[in-house]
């Protein structure tokens, strides 16, 4: 482990450091709790001891800093304090402050390397957690048969990306997307086939929209939904005449479609600026609403192609 020790008394630094350093364990060492706030930003440390009383900013206040940055960025770090064994006070204060545990001077070694050792299995549970919880996170926000974004995730997205366009003042496209005569591949093809093309599908669909923000949903059965932040309608054109491409250029065949010999897609494409103080789910609403009547355009003037106005 790298351990954060803050101490301004030099002799304990000393001592606490040649304890931690025998029980295996890397020691960095801040002079006071605001340096401590400092440094566990740039070093990243597994487990950190704070003094209670130190000056410039005490153990107690450093400790409220340090939860502040763990629970978004680092995930739980364990916070062990120091205090005199007298002033009990201390120790509750320290507790409700996001300590952990703590060690009363003058320090046992023995009791020192036990404490590290239990937080120590405390952080590693901590860390399977996080672990299983991202991996459940993922998902709970995956389509299983294609692996793109589902529907929820594509919901959440699309309030990120309103509020973000609104900030930044760049507009938010989102393209519809359906495939064309799906119904009668599948009934001569079977359901399989059609999830396999559903797949191919899928993953075109990813390849063509592959900025860092861009979104690929599965938003039904067969219907996509791509979000597309700061980029105004003319990119977006391009973006689903793009995907109208290379769905072609797959050339799944479909013997049944009335648009092709091959399996094709019809795609509606709208855009919108969002402004700060916006209702975001009418704006949302009105962006999808809109993609959408454009794509039943598209099949109406004969699908494999795309409407965006
Ligand atoms: P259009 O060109 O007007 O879009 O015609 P369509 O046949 O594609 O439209 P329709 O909505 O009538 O049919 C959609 C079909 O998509 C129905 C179903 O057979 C198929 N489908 C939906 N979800 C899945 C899926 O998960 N797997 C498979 N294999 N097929 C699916
Ligand atoms: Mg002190
Ligand atoms: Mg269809
Ligand atoms: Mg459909």
């Amino acid at each position: 482990m790298k351990v954060l020790l803050a101490e301004d008394s030099r002799a304990n630094q000393m001592l606490i450091r040649a304890y931690v350093e025998e029980a295996g364990h890397e020691v960095v060492i801040a002079e006071n709790g605001l340096q401590a706030v400092n440094m566990f930003e740039n070093e990243q440390p597994d487990l950190v001891i704070l003094d209670v009383t130190m000056p410039v900013m005490d153990g107690i206040e450093a400790a409220k800093e340090i939860r502040k940055l763990t629970d978004s960025e680092q995930g739980w770090i364990p916070i062990v304090f120091l205090s005199a064994m007298t002033d009990s006070n201390d120790i509750v204060r320290a507790i409700d402050a996001g300590g952990d545990d703590y060690l009363t001077k003058p320090i046992d070694s023995i009791v020192l390397n036990a404490k590290l050792r239990a937080m120590q299995r405390i952080a590693e549970m901590r860390q399977e957690l996080q672990k299983a919880n991202r991996e459940l996170k993922l998902i709970t926000e995956k389509d299983g048969l294609t692996g793109l974004a589902n529907r929820r995730h594509f919901d959440a997205a699309m309030l990120k990306e309103v509020k973000r366009c609104a900030r930044t003042k760049k507009p938010l496209s989102i393209v519809m997307c359906d495939i064309d005569k799906f119904k009668l591949f599948n009934d001569n093809y079977g359901h399989q086939s059609g999830d396999d093309c559903l797949r191919a599908v899928s993953n075109a669909m990813k390849v063509v929209a592959k900025r860092p923000g861009d979104l690929v949903a599965r938003y039904g059965g067969e219907e996509f939904a791509i979000i597309l932040p700061e980029t105004d309608l003319a990119g977006a054109q391009k973006i689903a005449e793009l995907l109208r491409t290379v769905v072609n250029r797959l050339a799944v065949p479909h013997a049944f479609s009335s648009t092709a010999d091959h399996v094709t897609i019809s795609l509606g494409v709208a855009s919108s600026q969002p402004q700060k103080g916006d209702d975001r789910d009418e704006v949302i609403h009105l962006l999808i609403e809109s993609a959408d009547q454009r794509l039943y355009r598209a099949k109406e003037q004969g699908r494999n192609r795309v409407v965006a106005d």
